[in-house]
């Protein structure tokens, strides 16, 4: 990690529109180039040199992803006034939570000099990445893989592979994406936890649907697992796409059984599990697994294969187009009751039975009483985990989406008071020094925890 934490990443040549220095009317800005210290934290900096007196110095930023609403952050850097100026600030992930390596981070300035005359500088980008690792990027078919261990064989095999996953599961489900997903392949899952700040002890991938970003650790010799868990996070992150909105909850027995059934179905040693449960009646109700899986690993397994059994009934008994109907009218607000009503015509219970008659199960015990709703207690933060043990990897079992949202709800765009591609420069009176504005971000809580709670998609 002390490697890491001493890396400063000049990240010019990741810098999406850079430029060394550029002149917008009267100002001149300079060094308008982020550091990077990959994955502890980000140091916007600028140097503005103006005819007029510069008396403040208000930085936006804000993180390429789907939000609900407009979500931009400011920070208030330190200056001394002065017709030339420094500015930088500094985003600490460890306070906030980190950003998934290979999001895309925005940032612009205000200036404002002694009359009060603004000047917005162009919106520049920066991917937040680690440059320790020697990233190798395979494009096509709406899949950006990026790799750097294992040569460059394994990394084609891989892509290739996303391509048709994806493509299967655009045929089998009709999920597709709308724009190319970014895989970033770290060499094993050390790299990768080393590279996410704040996760739990999980292995296997994360899906980040809202930044159309997926990572996994691979070493070289787990090429299948490598492989269905590609398929299995590429699945969340086109669930993600299709369902998102702010008011939509997927339960997890739709949101993993769509991913185990984009794998292809459960591995053999699951399967047997399951068609054990499925003899012994020891199948767990429907209702149980809407929301977070057991931490109990023996229960796990069977969790995720019998969603997997719930999704494969839902799509080959009634098609495509409802399972679609379904996600959507859970993206638009109904609850999972309502959704299945509406696309099925049976509430959970009918599910169930249906389900149960499906694959040849017992009916479920009570079922010719009247069912009591008991709401199911779906948990925020689903902490299972499972080690990766042995010389045979474990089926991934992906952690919650973890998009930390660190920055805050700005107030509308209106407090911008110019385009922010377009600079004008201002005309001239005397300067007037101001003290030091003290920088604090805006941080709403509320809104972090929000956004945070609705992006943690997977168990
Ligand atoms: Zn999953």
């Amino acid at each position: 990690m002390s490697r890491r934490c001493l890396l400063l990443l000049l990240i010019a040549a990741l810098l999406i529109t850079a430029l060394p220095a550029y002149a917008q009317g009267t100002i001149t800005v300079s060094n308008d180039q982020p550091l990077l210290e990959f994955p502890d934290r980000l140091t916007f900096r600028a140097k503005f040199q103006n005819d007029r007196p510069i008396e403040k110095v208000v930085l936006e930023y804000g993180v390429d992803q789907w939000t609900c609403g407009t979500v931009i952050a400011k920070a208030f850097p330190e200056i001394e006034p002065g017709n030339e100026v420094a500015a930088d600030w500094t985003w600490e992930m460890k306070q906030s939570g980190s950003q998934p390596p290979g999001s895309k981070i925005w940032w612009r300035w205000h200036i404002f000099d002694d009359q009060g005359q603004e000047i917005v500088t162009n919106r520049k980008e920066v991917v937040w990445l680690d440059d320790q690792h020697d990233w190798q990027t395979e494009s096509g078919g709406d899949i950006n893989l990026h790799w750097y261990d294992g040569g460059s064989s394994f990394g084609r095999e891989l892509h290739k592979s996303a391509v048709e996953s994806l493509t299967n599961l655009g045929e089998v489900t009709g999920l597709r994406t709308d724009k190319p997903i970014d895989l970033y392949i770290y060499g094993d899952t050390a790299d990768m936890r080393d590279a996410v700040l704040y996760e739990p002890g999980w292995t296997g991938g994360l899906a980040y649907s809202d930044h159309n970003i997926v990572i996994i650790g691979i070493t070289p010799d787990q090429m299948d697992w490598g492989k269905r868990t590609q398929a299995h996070e590429l699945t969340h992150v086109l669930v993600g796409q299709l369902t998102f909105s702010c008011l939509s909850y997927i339960p997890t027995w739709l949101q993993e059984g769509l991913a185990v059934f984009g794998e292809g179905g459960p591995d053999e040693p699951s399967q047997e599990q399951f068609d054990e449960a499925l003899k012994v009646d020891t199948l767990v109700p429907v209702r149980s697994l809407s929301g977070g899986f057991s931490e109990d690993p023996a229960k796990v397994d069977i969790s995720y294969t019998q969603s997997y059994s719930l999704v494969k009934f839902l799509i080959e008994q009634y098609g495509q187009d409802k399972m679609l109907d379904f996600l959507r009218t859970l993206r638009d607000g109904a609850t999972v009751e309502e959704a299945l009503q509406q696309a099925y015509g049976f509430d959970i219970e009918g599910f169930e039975d249906a389900w149960r008659a499906g694959i040849g199960a017992q009916p479920r015990s009570g079922s010719a009483a009247k069912p009591t709703l008991v709401p199911t207690i779906v948990p925020t933060f689903a902490p299972a985990s499972i080690s990766i043990a042995g010389p045979t990897p474990a089926p991934a079992r992906e952690r919650p989406t973890p998009t930390p949202i660190v920055i805050a709800q700005a107030g509308e765009p209106a407090t911008v008071s110019a385009p922010a591609a377009e600079s004008t420069s201002t005309d001239s009176t005397p300067i007037i020094m101001i003290g030091v504005v003290a920088a604090i971000v805006i941080l709403f809580v509320a809104v972090f925890i929000f956004v945070r709670r609705k992006q943690r998609i997977d168990v």
